[in-house]
């Protein structure tokens, strides 16, 4: 390929998680700037390495992050040379702006571009199953992008059943807990749209709506701040129709695509007021402190 590791000049981190640390990198022969994640070869993790690589080669979208190179280290770690997102991700912004809520219409505009990813996602049969507020990122031209397919599945059958206990306990649908009371066979898709709802939801508010991790989610407290919440009626409805905990009922992202929160925003309004919230927000390098318990994410299956 093009890209050789020995040209990477590391600048710095910009994100540690679950899977190794994201270094910000500058490829010397043309200076563009990257982002750099190691995927470490530890024996639980191996195979989700393998098959968030597997992944990243086979997305070539505007609303995923785009992945320009892999590397394999002698002891079998891959390191992933990415787009770099120069906004962070969407849980720093939020901490960046001291967690005061995302207007509505910034709001619309990360919907949308998250819905068209998250359509591109399942059309090739991949569900991400970790959406959430870090795994967003965003440009500081107004792109947002999903990112971390660390646990990504890849559907080999048509409705694979895909009821495994893995992504982050909080943005986890009810069928993931009990696949029996809410569906969980019907639809493997639908547990992203649950999980982008309640991101929505929490960037709406500022604040995460459900229990720490490990417990069930308080469905009064959650439908207490949908009901008598601020949220414009729009909004309200868009994240209901998201949080539907029988998954036959739950929307789709063609359905979502088509809600008015997204698709009677004005397009133009909309990018702006997010470019405005990504120009407002410090630079994410300053709040890489520790995630809450309850983002932590599972690699439990059972
Ligand atoms: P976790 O499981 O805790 O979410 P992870 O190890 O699976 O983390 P990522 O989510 O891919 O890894 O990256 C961790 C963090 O690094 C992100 O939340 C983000 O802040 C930063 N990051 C990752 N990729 C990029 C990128 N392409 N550009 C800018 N920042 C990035
Ligand atoms: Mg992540």
């Amino acid at each position: 390929g093009e890209f050789r590791l020995c040209d990477l000049e590391r600048l710095g981190v910009l994100g540690n998680g679950n899977g190794g640390t994201v270094y910000k990198v500058r490829h010397r022969p043309t200076g563009a700037l990257y982002a750099l994640k190691t995927l470490s070869a530890a024996d639980s993790a191996a195979r989700g390495a393998a098959r968030e690589v597997e992944i990243l080669r086979r997305t070539d979208s505007p609303s995923v992050v785009r992945c320009h190179a892999v590397f394999s280290t002698p002891s079998d770690a891959k390191l992933v040379l990415l787009e770099l997102m120069d906004g962070g991700s969407l849980d720093s912004v939020l901490r960046g702006r001291g967690s005061r809520p995302f207007p509505e219409a910034a709001l619309a505009e990360v919907a949308a571009q998250a819905l068209r990813g998250l359509s591109y996602l399942h059309s090739l049969k991949i569900v991400h199953r970790d959406i959430k507020p870090a795994n967003l990122l965003a440009s500081s031209r107004g792109l947002i992008k999903i990112a971390d397919f660390g646990v990504g599945k890849i559907l080999r059958r048509c409705l694979d059943p895909c009821a495994t206990y893995v992504g982050t306990t909080a943005y986890m649908s009810p069928e993931r807990f009990d696949p029996d009371t809410y569906g969980g066979d019907y639809d493997p898709y639908a547990a992203d749209v649950w999980s982008l709802g309640l991101a929505v939801l929490e960037l709406r508010l500022g604040y995460f709506p459900l229990l720490p991790a490990g417990q069930r989610p308080d469905w009064a407290a959650l439908m207490c701040a949908i009901c008598f919440g601020e949220q414009p009626p729009h909004i309200r409805s868009f994240v209901a129709a998201c949080l539907q905990k029988d998954s036959k009922r739950r929307a789709s992202v063609a359905d979502l695509l088509a809600h008015p929160f997204v698709a009677d925003r004005n397009p133009d309004d909309s990018a702006r007021a997010l470019r405005d919230l990504l120009a407002e927000a410090p630079s994410h390098q300053h709040q890489h402190q520790h995630q809450h318990q309850h983002q932590h994410r599972h690699h439990h299956h059972h």
